[in-house]
């Protein structure tokens, strides 16, 4: 701990006193995302939604556009609804017991311990990764990380070393001795206040625990877009809330080549033509590549289109100029998708 007092890393949601709206918020946008992207996001959002009742009170759209470029969309659709459900159920206020917190849409039990622990005090462990390789370093556990018997150990191991009269400030400690100080390759071992009760450091295995899972190859999935114009607006669809990129706003995409966007009912509605292609636009996700050839078109009449109109996956589309479209909520990759076709949305 006094290294922590001297090492803490700066962040945006680490006030004092320590606000359990910006950690639930931030907790959030970290899940699967680094620290240094957070940042900005977070401090945007809590200018537009400074607390629970204006971001329950704010509509899915304009949270999705503020998410846009955060990736996995589904937080922020789990977040809004978690915010209306304090708001209508619970006062306003953000429960501080593990319990109650695991009731709310979005809130696992990782995220439920960060708020319990960092915001109230609750004596919980929070195990994010930083936190996983410390723990299997210092008791040397030599099981693949994604093993649930490792996991539980780790877990074991970490609430057993909580400090149980500043779960918060330990919590925070760990999490920024593995970010800064025991690293995923080369630890800082000398500087490290541990050191002498690090299993790993003494067998001189810094550098194979924890013992990763084998990387397995992810499948690519082809995908075809059409950006469609018309009199300077663009044809967007917002996908249907359940899927993937649920809710956000892209140019109609669909599997396959550019023989199936050519004759879906959409482009035949809305008179397609001069098609052009304009290149390939891929794009990662943590279980699948997608890659996805980008077709330009003009379109004969901005023609609002019937659900019968659409491809699998969309709610809605409508036309939009590009100020229109960047207020809306655009996925990284549709914005990738309209660079590729020459429209911009920056
Ligand atoms: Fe990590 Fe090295 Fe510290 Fe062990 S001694 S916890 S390997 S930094």
């Amino acid at each position: 701990m006094l290294w922590h007092a001297r090492h803490a890393r700066s962040m945006p949601w680490r006030t004092e006193p320590r606000d359990p709206y910006a950690v639930w918020i931030s907790e959030v946008m970290l899940q699967q995302t680094r620290v240094a992207s957070v940042a900005p996001y977070f401090e945007r959002f809590m200018r537009r939604f400074p607390n629970v009742k204006a971001l329950a009170a704010a509509s899915l759209d304009e949270v999705l556009s503020l998410w846009s470029g955060l990736g996995y969309y589904r937080r922020a659709r789990a977040l809004h609804a978690a915010a209306q459900k304090i708001d209508v159920d619970l006062g306003g206020r953000i429960p501080s017991s593990i319990a109650a917190l695991l009731t709310l849409p979005g809130i696992g039990s990782y995220t439920a311990s960060a708020i319990a622990s960092l915001a109230y005090g609750e004596p919980a462990a929070v195990v994010d990764g930083n936190v996983c390789r410390v723990v299997a370093r210092l008791f040397a556990l030599r099981t693949p990380i994604d093993e649930k018997q490792t996991r539980a150990e780790i877990e074991h191991h970490a609430a057993g070393m909580l400090d149980r009269s500043a779960p918060g400030a330990f919590n925070e400690a760990m999490m920024d001795l593995g970010a800064v100080v025991c690293t995923p390759r080369s630890p800082a071992c000398a500087a490290c206040p541990v050191a002498a009760c690090c299993g790993a450091l003494r067998s001189s295995e810094q550098e194979t625990i924890p013992v990763m899972p084998r990387r397995r190859a992810v499948p690519r999935v082809e995908l075809v877009a059409l950006v469609a114009e018309c009199d300077g607006h663009v044809l967007l669809g917002q996908r249907s809330p359940s899927g993937l990129f649920g809710g956000m706003w892209e140019p109609l995409t669909w599997e396959g080549d550019r023989s199936v966007a050519r004759r879906s009912k959409a482009a035949c509605a809305i008179g397609a033509e001069r098609w052009r292609a304009c290149g390939t636009v891929e794009h990662t996700l943590t279980h699948r590549m997608l890659v996805v050839r980008v077709f330009a078109a003009s379109a004969r009449h901005m023609k609002t289109l019937a659900e019968d109109q659409l491809p699998a996956g969309y709610d809605s589309a409508g036309w939009y100029t590009a100020e229109q479209a960047r207020a809306r909520g655009l996925s990284v990759l549709a914005r990738k998708v309209m660079a590729c076709a020459g429209v911009g949305t920056d």
